[in-house]
């Protein structure tokens, strides 16, 4: 792949360029969808509603490039804030680098296949639905498990 170390996914996060740090996400799509956060006590709960943006099919944005003209709060995952994201799920392959630990065999750079993450059931592939068909967010909260 252009512009992509061998094994860059065992470097620190800070040493990774550009390519290296887009090429390091699943592909899971779980930041894509709506979480509910309590205003008093911070609790989050987790929803099965996509993203307009979210091919709720594969689980890939439908608009990566252009995904802010269209959401403007849509979060840019940085060095800088990823691990003050509460809601990354525990296999997110930013926080178990930020964490210093290894991505997990699903991973499709491990494991040499982008349909890992869907045979490992981490993948929302085919398991939500977008906020514009999904009425209110409280009739879909949800536990995503992290195997
Ligand atoms: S949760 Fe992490 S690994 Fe999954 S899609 Fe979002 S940034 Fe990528």
């Amino acid at each position: 792949m252009n512009g992509l170390r061998d094994t860059f996914w065992e470097l620190p996060l800070a040493d990774l360029n550009r390519a290296e740090w887009e090429a390091l996400c699943d592909g899971c799509g779980r930041c894509c969808l709506h979480k509910i956060e309590d205003p008093d006590t911070g609790q989050v709960e987790h929803t099965n509603v996509a993203c307009k943006l979210l091919d709720t099919r594969t689980a890939q944005c439908s608009d990566y490039r252009n995904r802010k003209a269209f959401v403007p709060d849509c979060m840019r995952l940085t060095i800088k804030i990823v691990g003050e994201v509460p809601w990354l799920p525990e296999s997110c392959a930013y926080r178990l680098r930020h964490e210093g630990k290894p991505l997990r065999d699903w991973h499709y750079l491990i494991s040499g296949n982008r349909e890992s993450v869907m045979h490992a059931g981490v993948s929302v592939a085919g398991r939500v639905v977008s906020e514009l068909v999904a009425g209110p967010l409280e009739h879909h909260i949800v536990e995503w498990e992290t195997p």
